[in-house]
């Protein structure tokens, strides 16, 4: 490090768990540029403290991960559409003093299907399992790519239909339909759709089970799981069995982390070479 290293960050509570620090890293050094990139564990008391800290310290930016994400939208100067639709920031660039925030998250995951499966959401039929954080950034960023539907489906019914509405009022041309688990005709639109994805928090942990049933899957449907660890959760495992195509959540993280990356340095990194300085 010398006097003109330029530092970026990751804020989250916890933090430990991030594998953000060496991925990004790893693309700084590989591109030689003079970056430092260091994950700082703040509790959610002390947020507007360190936003104006990290300011007063002549960060380039930072990276915030869960829980602070949606605390940081009334501490920007500027927003992105995407950000300010989605009501959550994953990234922050510093620029003369202003903070601007982004969110990757969704373009990360369209990018991952572009890149990875070749996979174009314009005029699609998409199922979203889901309706927290991860399932708005997702379902806004296919929303900007112009796909025919979305159906939401996700326990709680408040959270589905905020979201439809959320949705229905920036997106008005996109329809936007919205059920429960169970409710009948999911089965028959899933069999109507290209691509089904779990953004719900169901199969991070062991024991949990798949968010929704085989009879869902059908022989050559797309299903997406946002989770990477573990790498083939029960819900992959059942859509494999079926004879879908199947991708987790790792490319998501990886382009999301890319794009950040050209945020602050202006630069893409190599994609694989980030996958591969986490080992996904
Ligand atoms: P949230 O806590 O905001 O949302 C959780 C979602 O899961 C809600 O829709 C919730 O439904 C649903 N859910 C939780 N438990 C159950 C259950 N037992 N049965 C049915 N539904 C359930 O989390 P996020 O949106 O931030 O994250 C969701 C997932 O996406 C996580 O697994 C996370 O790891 C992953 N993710 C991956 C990223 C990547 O880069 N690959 C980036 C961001 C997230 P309800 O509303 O009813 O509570």
């Amino acid at each position: 490090m010398t006097g003109k290293t330029r530092c970026v960050a990751i804020i989250g509570h916890p933090v430990f768990h991030s594998l953000s620090p060496q991925m990004h890293q790893a693309a700084f050094d590989a591109l030689g540029l003079d970056y430092c990139y260091i994950p700082f564990d703040i509790f959610p008391k002390d947020l507007e403290q360190a936003v104006l800290s990290l300011k007063l310290l002549g960060f380039r930016g930072f990276n915030v991960t869960v829980p602070h994400k949606e605390k940081m939208v009334p501490l920007m100067d500027r927003l992105s559409p995407e950000a300010s639709i989605i009501g959550a920031v994953n990234t922050v660039l510093i620029h003369k003093g202003k903070l601007s925030g982004f969110n990757t998250d969704g373009p990360g995951f369209i990018e991952s299907l572009k890149k990875e499966w070749g996979f174009f959401p314009k005029n699609r039929k998409i199922v979203l399992l889901g309706a927290g954080g991860a399932a708005r950034a997702v379902a806004t960023q296919l929303c900007f790519e112009k796909v025919k539907s979305i159906g939401i489906v996700n326990r709680s019914p408040s959270r589905r239909l905020i979201l439809k509405e959320q949705l229905n009022q920036y997106f008005p041309e996109i329809e936007i339909l919205t059920f429960s688990n169970q409710e009948t005709g999911l089965k028959t639109f899933i069999h109507h759709s290209d691509l089904l994805i779990n953004a719900t928090s169901l199969g991070l942990h062991a024991g949990d089970p798949s968010p929704c049933p085989s009879d869902y899957f059908y022989r050559g449907l797309r299903v997406y799981d946002l989770i990477y660890n573990p790498p083939l959760t029960p819900f992959l495992k059942k859509a494999k069995i079926k004879g879908c195509r199947i991708l987790n959540g790792s490319g998501m993280l990886v382009y999301q982390g890319a794009l950040a990356f050209k945020i602050w340095t202006g630069k893409m990194p190599s994609v694989s070479l980030m996958a591969k300085a986490i080992q996904l």
